[in-house]
């Protein structure tokens, strides 16, 4: 049968793209269906523009320190205009670039929803029906709000950036990566900021240290956060959201903020009619080569809510193109993911938590917490902390976790010496560069504490 496509890619986000780049550079005949915005979650509602509010809320620190730096600086207030309207230059911008580099390789673009009709088969927004021999879906997610607040006026983090003015008071509900980043974001930009999380600590499944400590700064930054806490009831009230918890607290906000999880955009794809069966939450399940059950249709990203990161996302829509297109058969593994959470301070980390690694056998921790130069000089009094977890037996890096300005930046190298399988003493042999916050990680001589069990 001859197909319209080789391959026909349903989203235009980091995943779709890179694999529609790839499979065209091989020389396969690439279509690709965007139904909003070119370059999906990350880039119009996501990682780019998240960081640069993330940017835009430190300079009140910034300004402060200086001060005590010497300077005669002073900052007024934050435009929310000004900088929404570079904002959105911004992402144009870069909506143009992933646009440009797509019809750069040749990709046929339709930006229009696209639906599937059958294994081969796609049905585009204006009703055409077009066929491809391989079908990726690459849709991504949306946030989810819990059933009973839906409908009443909150935002996501799909809104935060469509604001049209800057609330004076938020509250924030959740507690993973995207609640945490913004409630920095907010209080950094001067917004009075609760947050409530109904779990005991912020950031499940994370370091537990790490949590305790990031929870720490962000309470000491001012971030009203409640732990073991949720909303009880709610409701409008002169233009304002009413809002009473669980632990018998009220009060009112201008915003609403749910950041409580993400949900595979799976709805409505026809999936189901084609006899693929779904997860409970809508991923779809995949193989390693990220193939689906229907051996024609493939699916990477979020949609298929392994571990839900751009970069995750653009390598296995990599290996998706190498394997199917390029005749070398390659898939991600899922198993080392250096992260970043843009939390003030960021938090950086790779590998095994402590309480993962001491469930695997007996560990070293190396452990430190101590007051930067750079803020300390400011007559700030909060902590970075650097951890390492080693096996005890191969005396290998397990895991690292870092708590610091920059953070982000440090764990990328971090996780270049974890990955190549990096001992402690390699950690050891390795020359401090002096002064640093990283140096810590090569100067931890004895241990904190050891985990035999
Ligand atoms: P997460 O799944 O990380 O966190 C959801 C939070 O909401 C959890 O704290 C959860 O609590 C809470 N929650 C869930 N349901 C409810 C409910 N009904 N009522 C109250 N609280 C609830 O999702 P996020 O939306 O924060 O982030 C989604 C994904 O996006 C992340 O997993 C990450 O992969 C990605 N991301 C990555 C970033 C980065 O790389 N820096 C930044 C932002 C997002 P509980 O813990 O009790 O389940």
């Amino acid at each position: 049968m001859a197909f319209d496509y080789d391959l026909f890619v349903i989203g235009g986000g980091s995943g779709g793209v890179r694999a529609a780049r790839i499979a065209a550079g091989y020389g396969a005949r690439v279509a690709l269906a965007e139904e909003y915005r070119m370059g999906g979650t990350c880039v119009i509602r996501g990682c780019v523009p998240k960081k640069l509010m993330v940017f835009a809320s430190g300079f009140p620190q910034a300004v402060s320190d200086a001060r005590a730096y010497g300077w005669d600086a002073g900052i007024k207030a934050f435009d929310w205009t000004t900088f929404k309207a570079q904002l959105d230059n911004e992402l144009s911008r870069l909506e143009g670039i992933y646009r440009a580099n797509l019809e750069r390789a040749d990709v046929t673009v339709h930006d229009c929803r696209a639906t599937l009709a059958g294994p081969h088969e796609v049905v585009l927004g204006d009703g055409r029906e077009v066929t491809a021999k391989h079908i990726l879906i690459a849709t991504g997610g949306q946030p989810v709000v819990p059933e009973k607040w839906q409908g009443m006026g909150c935002m996501t983090s799909n809104e935060v950036f469509l604001m049209e003015s800057l609330p004076k008071s938020i509250l924030i509900v959740g507690g993973g990566y995207i609640a945490s980043e913004f409630a920095c974001i907010f209080n950094g930009l001067g917004v009075r900021t609760t947050q409530f999380y109904r779990g005991a600590q912020i950031l499940r499944g994370f370091d537990e240290e790490a949590r305790g400590h990031i929870a720490g700064e962000m309470d000491d930054a001012g971030i009203n956060l409640q732990l073991g806490t949720d909303i009880l009831e709610m409701e409008a009230r002169d233009g304002k959201t009413w809002v009473k918890s669980t632990t018998g607290h009220d009060g009112c906000f201008d915003t609403v903020l749910f950041a409580t999880g993400r949900r595979p955009n799976t709805a409505g794809l026809g999936l189901e009619a084609l006899g693929l069966e779904l997860e409970a939450n809508g991923a779809i399940p995949v193989d390693r080569y990220s193939q689906s059950r229907i051996p024609s249709i493939y699916a990477v990203g979020d949609v298929t809510d392994r571990a839900n990161l751009t970069p995750v996302a653009i390598r296995e829509g990599h290996a998706f193109a190498d394997t199917v297109f390029g005749g070398k058969p390659s898939y991600f593994d899922h198993g080392l993911i250096p992260t970043a959470i843009f939390t003030q301070p960021e938090y950086g980390t790779v590998g095994l938590t402590e309480e993962e690694a001491r469930a695997q056998g007996p560990v070293d921790i190396f452990s430190a917490a101590f007051r930067p130069m750079h803020s300390l000089f400011a007559g700030r009094d909060n902590r970075a902390m650097m951890k390492l977890i080693v096996c005890r037996q191969t005396d290998k890096v397990l895991g690292c976790h870092i708590v610091a300005d920059h953070a982000g930046e440090m764990i990328q190298l971090a996780g270049v010496a974890i990955g190549m399988g990096a001992t402690k003493a390699d950690f050891d042999r390795t020359l401090a560069v002096h002064p640093t916050m990283a140096e810590e990680l090569v100067t931890m001589r004895a241990a904190t504490r050891s985990h035999s069990d």
